[in-house]
């Protein structure tokens, strides 16, 4: 029993130190470790499992959308970034560049993609002659580099994985619409895949893409009430079709210039998932992107008929399309209930002596740590029904927390005091910068997005007319 307590004590307490509790999360977990070079990160398999099953999840949603994947190049020409130029002053900073290869400094010094809109736009405005080739629709999974200065694993790091689409459309209606859809895309993934409810909306001028003419994010809150830019998907209008010569010859006769979008996800999702739904125990991950959903723990192993009924459900569920393990080390059951329920596996199945002579097996439910019987010859379906209950419940206990942490404010001091203690604010803003930049220099909270629909007779800050009602947060 000592031993289980230890276990338990090895994470910091989820109240008191939320970022320790992340830290030894992702770490003890192995769902991450440190690179040698800072602020890059390791991706374990663990972790990697699920970014492999958030791939397979989005792909699919991509797929039905017309979206082809694609590779492009991790270098790009530095002379590609002046092109557009906000684009190259917003990502100048975090950009990482090749001088030297081969040994010999290299003619003209290359980028390592930030994102892709540069090169795609340049192979774009070859590949495309005439409105029939439109719309072009393309993703790439890969990684991107930004410079960082201070970093947490799958939060911010220099290097990360994500996806980058990119549209190219003959009107700017299209355009808008798919970057409209692809942000649809991201919430319904978001919530149904994650079970992280996200407000979609679009960001200010000062929060939008370098280079964009709308931005457009999905934010979820954390379990500390911060929030976290879940996904981004940018309506960018003329402005890299025009520095990049992306042009197509109409119906009409006429050459035009095409308008394009572009919409990326990347591993903060992992963190998103992590500080959503964690508890004092450890992760809680939603069973459509566990990478074990449903672990079987033998009750007194050494028992004869134990082990190979513990089996024989193994390969039920696995034929079923469950991913499940079976835990036959010789740690004792209750060192596996702590571990299993520190990886966040979403069922643990409990099958011992007694139970099999009862045709009987105990569940146990990570969300909300309630234990079931169920009969073992309905196995399958008793498990396929708990992992969807599961996912769902677990959407609804978000979504039921953050909306109890949503508050108004009229005043600076409440915007203030709501983001102090873990909320979302909403607030009247005039929409100029200044009363923009006083929220984040006097309660260090940024506008995450603009609450659609929503309105409000005064500015928070300043007391003039509103013109929109901001959600103002603490972010990652
Ligand atoms: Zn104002």
């Amino acid at each position: 029993m000592a031993k289980e307590t230890q276990f338990v004590e090895q994470i910091a307490d989820i109240e008191k130190d939320f970022p320790q509790w992340y830290t030894d999360v992702v770490i003890k977990t192995k769902l991450v470790d440190y690179g040698p070079v800072k602020g890059t990160m390791v991706i374990r398999p663990y972790g990697y499992a699920i970014w492999e099953n958030i791939q397979k999840e989005l792909d699919a949603r991509f797929k039905k959308e017309g979206v082809e994947n694609a590779y492009f190049p991790l270098l790009i020409p530095m002379s590609f970034f002046t092109k557009e130029a906000e684009h190259v002053e917003g990502f100048a900073p975090e950009v990482a560049v090749v001088t030297v290869a081969g040994g010999e400094k290299l003619a003209e010094p290359l980028a390592i993609r930030p994102t892709s809109e540069t090169i795609i736009g340049t192979m774009c405005s070859k590949w495309i002659q005439s409105y029939r080739d439109l719309p072009l629709k393309i993703n790439q999974w890969c990684n991107v580099m930004r410079w960082e200065k201070t970093t947490r694993p799958f939060l911010r790091t220099s290097e990360f994985l994500w996806q980058e689409g990119h549209t190219v459309h003959t009107t700017a209606e299209e355009a808008e619409a798919s970057t409209m859809t692809m942000l649809g895309v991201y919430k319904e993934f978001a919530e149904n895949c994650l079970a992280i409810p996200v407000i979609t909306g679009r960001k200010t001028e000062k929060e939008r893409f370098a280079g964009a003419v709308a931005t457009y994010g999905m934010e979820a809150m954390m379990h500390d009430g911060k929030s976290l830019q879940a996904g981004t998907s940018h309506y960018l209008g003329q402005n890299f079709a025009s520095a990049f010569e992306i042009k197509f010859l109409d119906k009409d006769g006429a050459l035009k210039t095409a308008y394009t979008s572009s919409w990326g996800v990347s591993t903060r999702l992992i963190g998103a998932i992590i500080m959503t739904h964690g508890d004092s125990r450890g992760l809680v991950l939603p069973p459509v992107v566990a990478p074990v959903q449903c672990v079987i723990v033998p009750i007194a192993a050494r028992k004869g008929g134990v082990l190979e009924a513990c089996a024989k459900l193994k390969g039920e569920l696995e034929a079923a399309g469950i991913r499940v393990v079976l835990d036959d080390s010789d740690n004792s059951p209750g060192w596996k209930f702590n571990e299993w329920e520190m990886k966040g596996v979403p069922v643990r199945i409990e099958l011992g002596p007694r139970d099999i002579e009862a045709g009987k097996m105990l569940c146990a439910r990570r969300d909300t740590l309630e234990k079931e019987e169920y009969p073992l010859d309905s196995a399958v379906s008793a498990v396929e029904g708990l992992l969807a209950r599961v996912q769902k419940d677990m959407l609804e206990a978000a979504r039921a927390r953050r909306d109890s942490r949503i508050v108004y404010a009229e005043n600076m001091d409440e915007i203030l005091r709501g983001v102090e203690t873990g909320n979302f604010v909403k607030a009247g803003w005039c929409g100029c910068r200044e009363c923009e930049d006083k929220v984040k220099e006097v309660a260090a909270a940024t506008a995450r997005v603009y609450a659609e629909g929503e309105t409000a007779e005064k500015c928070a800050v300043c007391g003039k007319k509103a013109e929109h009602v901001i959600i103002f947060a603490r972010a990652y």
